[in-house]
């Protein structure tokens, strides 16, 4: 585990931020850097200290799990007792993650330190471990690399299954089932099950519907594995296609896979999204295009980069992004085709290897 190099790099972070220390109150956050999954947690960084605070529900669990880091078991709030600690060690100036903590958290922060020292005390900063979780370690990348697989082999055996009159929600429960069969803690998200005109809803959830004898249907969905979730879209035709959704289908294929292939560290996430963008204004359904291109996928379904318009983020080795163009045709069909790629030295490796070409069932 690495528990120590990604603590060795949060405490270099924290000092470039002008801080003394760091309150960590984000579970994932709390997770990454020390591995405790528990669900109430607050974690101090000071110098190259650590201490996990949480509760007695936690007692064993802690011990277990947290690697490298003195656990309290606090008989108050977490964030009451991580803040109590902070004061008492001396720390001056402590960040906290303003995309993380609410007006209503940070009230209980202040007060829990001495008043001689809580004006100046906490400090907002970016979001300092949300930035470090954007470049994957190797424990990681091969824990996605797993998640990916298991979406991968579910969507393979989810080819059999589709036919027309199943409900959509009747897919998604079949769907679920077998990945929690399969080894999945659960899905990364509720998962999307669009077909017919309900394909034309970006994020369509399995309704009532029932899958039409023709026309789209959109599984969007992913699997999660030792903490790590995994993503992926494919859109399949059921019956015989009219020319003009074999046209768009063809279209948003190659929007994906040009974008695919952009994909390389030193290029800017706003560079990849333009790639897709690009081949779906030349075949003029750009305007039916109407989210971004892609996000980084790890502890959490959406993280950063944003692969969108104008984003000047580079993109780093060891990242983890989709890619996932789409058009949607209210009133008619829509489709997306989404997968993970893995930034290399090289460029882009897709951990989603599912086949993409025009399927027909
Ligand atoms: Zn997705
Ligand atoms: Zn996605």
């Amino acid at each position: 585990m690495n528990f120590r190099a990604r603590r060795t790099k949060a405490a270099r972070a924290v000092s470039r931020a002008g801080v003394d220390g760091l309150l960590v109150t984000h579970l994932p956050d709390v997770r990454y850097l020390c591995g405790f999954t528990g669900s109430n947690a607050a974690l101090t960084l000071s110098g190259s200290k650590a201490v996990l605070f949480t509760d007695g529900r936690y007692t064993a669990q802690a011990k277990a799990e947290a690697t490298g880091t003195r656990v309290v078991i606090a008989k108050k709030p977490a964030v009451t007792a991580a803040c109590e600690s902070l004061a008492e060690a001396g720390v001056k100036r402590c960040g906290f993650d303003a995309e993380q903590t609410t007006v209503a958290l940070l009230d209980s922060m202040r007060k829990a330190v001495p008043a001689k020292v809580r004006r100046g005390m906490f400090v907002p900063v970016q979001p300092l471990i949300a930035r470090l979780r954007e470049v994957k370690d190797s424990d990681e990348i091969a824990k996605i690399r797993a998640a990916a697989q298991l979406g991968c082999q579910l969507f393979d055996e989810m080819l059999e299954y589709l036919r027309p009159g199943l409900t959509e929600r009747e897919v998604a429960a079949t769907l679920e089932h077998r990945a929690r069969l399969a080894g999945a803690e659960a899905m990364s998200f509720e998962t999307i099950v669009a077909s017919g005109e309900r394909s034309a809803f970006p994020h369509g959830r399995a309704s009532e519907a029932k899958l039409p004898r023709r026309g789209f249907v959109t599984l969007d969905f992913g699997v999660v594995l030792d903490g790590y979730m995994s993503d992926m879209t494919r859109t399949v035709h059921l019956g015989k296609a009219q020319s003009e959704e074999r046209e768009v289908y063809d279209a948003v294929l190659e929007a994906q896979q040009v974008a695919v292939s952009a994909v390389a560290a030193g290029v800017t996430a706003g560079d990849v999204d333009e790639a897709a963008r690009s081949v779906l204004r030349g075949a003029g359904l750009d305007g039916w295009f109407t989210h971004s291109t892609g996000h980084g996928v790890g502890l959490e379904i959406h993280e950063g980069p944003r692969l969108a318009a104008r984003q000047t983020q580079p993109l780093e080795q060891g990242m983890v992004i989709t890619i996932e163009p789409g058009v949607y045709m209210p009133g008619k069909f829509g489709l997306r085709i989404e997968d993970m790629v893995l930034v290399t030295a090289a460029g882009g490796e897709v951990l989603t290897p599912s086949v993409k070409a025009w399927i027909e069932l």
